[in-house]
């Protein structure tokens, strides 16, 4: 599932292709994803100039010329896959394909469907239901430990479940919450109003690093295929401890061994001679 840095990567990739450049064919090849499309949605986009490409959270922001925001999520498998004039062959799961005056073609595939796109009010944006409850995302500058123990407070869940509210911290998922846990030290199954203080500064540095280290992961992998079609998004990383059950606790002197347990239905990893 796409999380902030790759949601990131995706708006970087996008910005290349689409900023600055019209839209004169929008294709729409069902009435819904997770949520229907808007009504008329290929014929309220089409002619329209994208000016800007933002995100929030793990929501992109692709901003219009008529002060219209096309909101994208891209739920747990979507994809955005830049077509030039031989790309990739169609596949039933291309749901939209947008294309631009200078021929090259964006098209957002999603097998299971948990994406969404809907358009909206400029002015209307911080209001909207998608937008209104998220917190601020790690990057964000007023996103400290101070801030982070707030929103934590009186949350008698363990610290791991807990960064994945988007209400407590925004775009973090299920990779970067056990790896910045890790980084910090701290046990997932920690109770998150615990979560003070240095521990709370540790571990927003902790979200801030392993976010801003993935974007820069993502920027090399975006070099690599900035010449050619390609998939957006997803591109090789190295984990410290998701998905590495153990494996010998990684550059650390603690000793341990990453485990796996479950929590609120979700693997987590970590390494319980280190993190506390
Ligand atoms: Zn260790």
């Amino acid at each position: 599932m796409p999380e902030l840095p790759e949601v990131e990567t995706v708006r970087r990739g996008l910005a290349r292709v689409l900023e600055g450049r019209r839209l004169v064919r929008v294709e729409q090849r069902r009435p819904d994803l997770r949520i229907p499309f808007p009504e008329r949605f290929a014929q309220r986009l089409t002619g329209r100039t994208v000016v800007g490409l933002a995100r929030r959270a793990k929501y992109l922001l692709i901003e219009l010329d008529n002060a219209e925001v096309l909101i994208a999520h891209l739920g747990m498998s979507g994809r955005m896959v830049i077509a030039g004039g031989n790309g990739p062959p169609p596949s039933p799961h291309d749901h939209v394909v947008f294309e631009t005056d200078d021929g090259r073609r964006v098209v957002y595939n999603d097998a299971r469907r948990f994406g969404l796109m809907t358009l909206v009010d400029r002015a209307d944006l911080d209001t909207h239901p998608l937008m209104a409850g998220l917190a601020p995302d790690p990057l964000d500058a007023v996103f400290d430990g101070p801030f982070l123990a707030a929103r934590l407070a009186g949350r008698h869940t363990p610290i791991k479940p807990a960064l994945l509210d988007q209400r407590v911290v925004a775009g973090i998922g299920n990779i970067y919450a056990c790896e910045a846990l890790w980084r910090a030290r701290l046990s997932p199954r920690r109770l998150a109003a615990t979560v003070t203080g240095r521990r709370a500064d540790a571990l927003a540095k902790a979200l801030r690093e392993a976010v801003t280290e993935a974007i820069e992961a993502g920027g090399s992998s975006l070099r690599d295929y900035v010449q050619a079609d390609g998939e957006l998004g997803y591109f090789q990383h190295r984990w410290a401890v998701y998905d590495r059950e153990g494996v010998k606790c990684p550059g650390c002197r603690c000793g341990g061994t990453v485990r796996r347990i479950v929590q609120a239905n979700r693997s987590t990893f970590y390494c319980p001679a280190r993190q506390r």
